[in-house]
């Protein structure tokens, strides 16, 4: 019998699924027991050169829609996500194995406020009238064309919305691939935006590896990429975006530092730290990994986080009362449990956790490590799993300056009832997405990104638009034009 998480067909283009078998098989497993739940291909030339003219066909008469009429659509689109939410989150556990306890309130319906929001913006997009003398200038603001979106494998609802709702709110074309790893959410994003009345072709979504991210993203006809994805991967697209001239955003890894100074809430504290390593097991990008813990409350805090640890749920994810999943995949498990014996090798103390769950599918316990040093391998790569780095500190000075040791910038977060120093503290870090006793929170109306090596442009909020849309400015001369000869 067909398991119920098996789409249609592999692609979604011009506002229906289609199918092309030649591809090469991509495998959905899930990560709960390891089961094959459904099959998809990867797109081949034929389907890629479809999706993309399409896309180009569709977006012309797409942006000549008035704001207000595209708005509408998403906004209705964001309704239909949240009516289905249930059935959504479902198919989210299935994709990636997270528990439907988050599932539930953390991606389709993320995906539907970046859509509801994105589409409350659509009719405000406007130019300005700038008056020089007789003269004026005025500007449009316009879609970029056709825009391509490329996605991780650990929030496939949400960064489809994340990517397709700006760009379509903008006027813009996009064809979507997701993860290989993760095929089943964003042909459901597709398949709700045609039910809310966007025209066929405005977004399609064709599988594929990165070889079918490739092709898009070196085809003449796209004007801009959007990359959720690892640091070495937005690089390669990164460079090849620019032999073509193209836009890009790229929301990339992160090894990312939350301080803990003594006076702070020990509770929330701890709390935070667990949102920040432990949600979704781990695998989300701005997760703080690198927890600074000053050395007067160092003790109290470890013993208060294996404490709460302990009280972590693993177990059948479509159970609401579980609270911890498992990786996405076998291949990412032995990645994180390569960096964990690395770090028991390397000398850090281990708190709780420490190694693979005894059960079905591809769980690790939560793992805390103490006394974690800068040049540890756990403290420097990104692990996209659930382990957390406890590293001591003294100073507010030095703290800060290790912070800022790496390559990567995307989030940081303090947690002190200073608020002097909380402010002085995140205005000295090098880090996109920031936050002040919480951690992770990415409510749509913040911007989203990270600097350094975490990657350019914003996601969320009217940052979006910008990375979206381009400004065309037209001089309006009234009276002679004046030559030399
Ligand atoms: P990868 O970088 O491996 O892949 C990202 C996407 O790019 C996938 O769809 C992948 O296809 C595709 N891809 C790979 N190579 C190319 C290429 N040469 N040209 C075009 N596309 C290509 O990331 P993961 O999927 O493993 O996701 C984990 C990473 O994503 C982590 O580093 C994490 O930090 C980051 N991330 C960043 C976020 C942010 O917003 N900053 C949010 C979430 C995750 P395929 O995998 O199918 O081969």
């Amino acid at each position: 019998m067909t398991h119920p998480a098996q789409p249609k067909a592999s692609h979604f283009i011009n506002g229906e699924y289609v199918e092309d078998t030649v591809g090469t098989p991509i495998p959905v497993i899930y990560a709960a027991t390891g089961e094959q739940i459904a099959t998809v291909h990867a797109a081949t030339p034929a389907i890629v050169e479809q999706a993309l003219s399409t896309a180009k066909a569709a977006q012309k008469a797409w942006a000549k829609m008035s704001g207000t009429e595209r708005g509408r659509i998403l906004r209705r689109a964001a309704d239909i996500m949240r009516e289905r939410n249930h059935d959504l989150s479902v198919l989210e556990t299935y994709d990636t194995g997270k528990p439907l306890q988050e599932t539930l309130v953390a991606d389709a319906t993320s995906g539907a406020d970046a859509l509801e929001y994105f589409g409350g913006l659509a009719a405000s997009l406007t130019g300005e009238h700038i008056p020089l003398g007789e003269d004026w200038v005025y500007t449009k603001r316009e879609a970029l064309g056709l825009c391509v979106g490329i996605g991780a494998w650990n929030y496939p609802t949400q960064i489809a919305c994340w990517k397709g709702a700006p760009a379509l709110a903008c006027g813009n074309a996009m064809v979507f691939k997701p993860s290989e790893t993760t095929p089943l959410c964003a042909l459901k994003v597709a398949e709700i935006l045609i039910e809310a009345g966007a025209p066929a072709g405005v977004f399609n979504v064709v599988q594929g590896m990165g070889e079918v991210g490739g092709a898009l993203v070196t085809d003449p006809r796209v004007d801009k990429v959007s990359l959720t994805g690892s640091v070495p991967t937005g690089k390669k697209v990164y460079a090849a975006a620019a032999e073509g001239m193209k836009h890009v955003t790229m929301e990339l890894g992160g090894k990312s530092p939350l301080i803990i100074f003594d006076d702070a809430d020990l509770d929330n504290a701890v709390g935070g730290a667990i949102n920040g390593n432990f949600y979704s097991s781990g695998q989300v990008c701005s997760n703080g990994t690198r927890v600074f813990v000053q050395k007067g409350i160092k003790e109290k805090f470890l013993a208060r986080l294996a404490e709460r640890t302990g009280n972590a749920i693993l177990g059948d994810p479509m159970d609401e009362a579980t609270s911890f999943g498992p990786m996405v995949t076998e291949n990412q498990m032995n990645i994180v449990l390569g960096y964990i014996e690395k770090g028991k090798e390397e000398g850090a103390r281990l708190i709780c956790g420490g190694k693979r769950a005894d059960m079905d599918g591809y769980f690790i316990e939560p793992t805390v490590f103490a006394d974690v040093t800068d040049d540890m391998t756990i403290a420097r790569e990104e692990i996209f799993g659930p382990v957390m780095s406890v590293l001591d500190f003294d100073t507010e000075e030095e703290v800060v300056a290790r912070a800022n040791d790496t390559e990567f910038g995307l989030s940081a977060g303090v947690f002190t009832k200073d608020f002097t120093r909380a402010h002085r503290v995140i205005g000295n870090l090098e880090a996109g997405s920031c936050f002040i006793n919480s951690y992770n929170d990415a409510p749509v109306e913040a911007p989203f990104g990270g600097v350094k090596a975490s990657g350019v442009g914003r996601e969320n909020s009217k940052e979006a638009i910008k990375h979206f849309s381009q400004v065309k400015s037209v001089y309006v001369r009234m009276g002679d034009v004046e030559a030399a000869f």
